[in-house]
């Protein structure tokens, strides 16, 4: 089967009968992240740019994630069988990744919550510290099987903030997601009764803001002295060199 062939195919599945009204064109590359996609439309090409992981993948699965993305494109809400098996294969590709990160800080908070709330039976996802994010404070990604915290919580001494936010998004991993058309919902009705679970939740989401506020202040000033000692280093480093010109005269 012709790779390019493929998105058309998607195409006429999806909207049959419809002459295809595009020419379709398929781009797998490196520079997207494990498993990511995305679609363009300019001048009647749609244009689908992949993953290089999804290559060897079988065409059923991919027509099913370029289905996803033109029905997204166009506004579309028709289901497809292709589209249902490409939400499964996402539910289950979690168990061929290979756990490959982790950090001491946040593997114990994995253990604490998932002894505590999943009776142990939760596998270990990828545990990384991401950016220093005030605003959204974890996520989890089922393409990389990967809990992401921000590192805003680094340096917190009192490990339950940071528990509160790893038991969401082991939730999110344990729960996986729940489509309805076109629509993806991540924490529907069910979801948010589970997360009320978590040992005095309500307190610990209202501390969450004092908690970043501090967190942000500390690293402020944490930022000014560095940025003091670096220009201290080079008013230092021109200082030398300005000698050494001197000493050639
Ligand atoms: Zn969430």
């Amino acid at each position: 089967m012709m790779k390019d062939n493929i998105a058309e195919q998607a195409y006429l599945n999806l909207f049959p009968g419809s002459t295809a009204d595009y020419d379709f064109r398929i781009v797998y590359t490196g520079r997207i992240k494990d498993y990511g996609a995305y679609v363009t439309l300019s001048g009647g090409v749609m244009e689908f740019r992949m993953s290089r992981k999804w290559y060897p993948i079988s065409p059923e699965i991919q027509m099913g994630l370029m289905q996803e993305l033109m029905a997204k494109l166009l506004k579309s809400r028709k289901p497809s069988m292709y589209i249902d098996l490409y939400n499964n294969f996402v539910k289950s590709l979690h168990l061929s990744i290979p756990k490959d990160k982790s950090h001491p800080q946040l593997e114990a908070s994995f253990e604490r919550v998932n002894e505590r709330y999943f009776l142990g039976l939760v596998e270990q996802p990828n545990l990384v510290w991401g950016k220093f994010a005030t605003t959204t404070f974890g996520s989890y990604d089922f393409k990389n099987d990967t809990v992401t915290i921000s590192s805003v919580f680094r340096d917190v001494a009192d490990t339950k903030y940071v528990d509160y936010i790893m038991f969401h998004e082991v939730l999110h991993k344990q729960r996986k997601f729940f489509k309805s058309g076109t629509k993806t919902y991540y924490h529907d009705k069910r979801f948010k009764r589970l997360e009320k679970v978590f040992e005095d939740g309500d307190a610990i989401e209202k501390e969450l803001t004092t908690v970043v506020r501090r967190e942000k202040a500390k690293a402020y000033y944490r930022k000014k002295k560095e940025d003091k000692a670096q220009k201290e280093q080079e008013a230092r480093k021109v200082e030398k060199k300005r000698k050494g010109v001197f000493g050639w005269f």
